[in-house]
């Protein structure tokens, strides 16, 4: 084993949320050491970004690199029925008319790649293929990482502060036991990528479409990006997508098949890709931080990517997280409840969005809300752009309650789920296709 050496920062894992949190870091004139265990680019789901991305991508310098980028431009989102009616899309810009209300379809392998170019630039050391096997502690304080690089030796890095930024692996969560798996959002993706798939054109092209499927159980994504290429997935139950049917190329065929709307815009198309399948089950770290610590994106917590949330959430706790430690190290307090004094409001953030989830997966119609109440039609956009931290946006509630059937059950709390020790079937597996490496998507 080589012999330690120190840095201010420790970041684990170089996807949204760790280049988020150590280029906010470096631009503070912090030393920041990055580990990340694979070689950039490599394959990622996650590609539609919401509006609420603008202000921290706009902090980490990334806007000009995405104005000049190929990424499809991205106005609004629609959503499709059971029967096929499909919604007025809900322009951002309506809303709120501002550069922001443009966002980006990206491809994750150019984006992460983008994202951590940028965090070198600002000073990040980044070591690209180099596993972090353990946080150190001395008693509950984190005080650095055990690495093993491509070469096979084992060093160890001391540091200040130590992010987890290891996505879905949860390195932290795993070693301490802070998961928790969300009670009601347990479902399963399978998706695909399509050369010449059906296209809006103008300011439409680039929208997310939400189609959900005949039965209401679950919905496609229809993502369009560059080179002609739109990603579309299947979510749904996970027992009811993974047990007792066939190959994943199967049960996907069977669900486009019962899904006209999709169905008819992948006519005329070839799939660019073999099948990709994944867990879906949300979670969320019981706290965000410990001393000596702090957890930023997939590592503290996930939630159905049923509004594309999932890069909002991992640069918003990575830009949060680097505010705390800033804060902390300048006056010598690196305690859990200085590296997690945003916690509370964060969570409370991500419960509204949570909530729209679930209400989507109960019942909830934006056409039919939008009807009763064409007032609130701002502030339902404000959710799904990702504007979650305020309490302005609650007015919907009340509303939206007011077009419950009277015994619709109450939607249980994420943290009444099932503790990841009690539950340990329970893995967010990614299953990749056996073609992969005839594109890099
Ligand atoms: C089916 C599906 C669809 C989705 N759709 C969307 C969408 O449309 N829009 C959206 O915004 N989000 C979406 N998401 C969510 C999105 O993928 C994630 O929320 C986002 O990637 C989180 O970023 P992150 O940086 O926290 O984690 P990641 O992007 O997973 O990055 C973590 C990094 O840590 C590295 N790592 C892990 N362990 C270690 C270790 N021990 N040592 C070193 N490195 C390590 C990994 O290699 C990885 O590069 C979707 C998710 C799923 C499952």
């Amino acid at each position: 084993m080589n012999s330690a050496h120190h840095a201010d920062v420790v970041v684990i894992g170089g996807g949204p949320a760790g280049a988020t949190a150590s280029t906010l870091l470096a631009q503070q004139g912090l030393a920041v050491e990055l580990f990340e265990r694979e070689r950039f680019p490599r394959f990622h789901i996650g590609e539609s970004l919401i509006p609420e991305t603008y202000w921290t991508l706009e902090r980490l310098g990334m806007l000009p690199k995405l104005q000049a980028s190929r990424f499809v431009k991205k106005y609004s989102v629609q959503f499709v029925n059971a029967r096929g009616q499909e919604s007025a899309p809900f322009y951002f810009w309506d809303n709120k008319p501002h550069e922001c209300s443009q966002t980006w379809q990206v491809v994750r392998s150019e984006f992460d790649q983008m994202m951590l170019e940028n965090a070198r630039a600002h000073g990040v050391t980044a070591h690209e293929g180099t596993r972090v096997h353990e946080v150190l502690f001395e008693g509950d304080r984190a005080v650095g990482v055990r690495v093993r690089g491509e070469d096979g030796v084992f060093r160890e890095v001391r540091a200040r502060v130590v992010v987890d930024a290891s996505g879905q692996n949860g390195l932290l969560s795993h070693t301490l036991g802070l998961r928790v798996w969300d009670p009601v959002l347990n479902k399963g993706a399978i998706w695909t990528y399509w050369e010449g798939a059906y296209r809006d054109t103008g300011k439409d092209e680039g929208a997310t479409i939400v189609l959900q499927t005949p039965d209401k159980k679950g919905w496609f994504w229809y993502i369009p990006q560059h080179d002609n290429i739109v990603s579309v997935g299947v979510v749904g139950p996970f027992d009811y997508l993974f047990k007792g049917r066939g190959s994943y190329e199967q049960t996907y065929a069977e669900e486009v098949e019962r899904c006209t709307a999709v169905k008819e815009r992948v006519a005329g198309a070839t799939r660019a890709t073999g099948h990709f399948a994944t867990k879906d089950y949300s979670y969320r770290a019981s706290q965000v931080a410990g001393n000596g610590w702090v957890l930023v994106g997939d590592a503290w917590g996930f939630l159905d990517p049923l509004y594309s949330s999932g890069v909002l959430l991992a640069l918003k706790s990575g830009e949060l997280a680097a505010d705390a430690i800033v804060a902390g190290l300048g006056k010598g307090d690196t305690s859990a409840a200085q590296l997690g004094s945003w916690g509370p409001d964060f969570n409370r953030g991500v419960d509204r969005m949570r909530r729209l989830v679930c209400e989507y997966y109960d019942g909830f119609s934006f056409g039919r809300f939008v009807k009763h109440y064409p007032a609130l039609i701002g502030t339902v956009t404000d959710l799904l752009i990702g504007d979650l931290f305020t309490d302005r946006v609650d007015q919907v509630w009340g509303p939206l309650e007011s077009l419950y059937p009277p015994d619709k059950p109450a939607i249980p709390a994420w943290n009444a789920g099932t503790p990841v020790a009690d539950a340990p079937e329970k893995a967010n597996e990614l299953i990749l296709p056996e073609d992969l490496a005839r594109r890099v998507i």
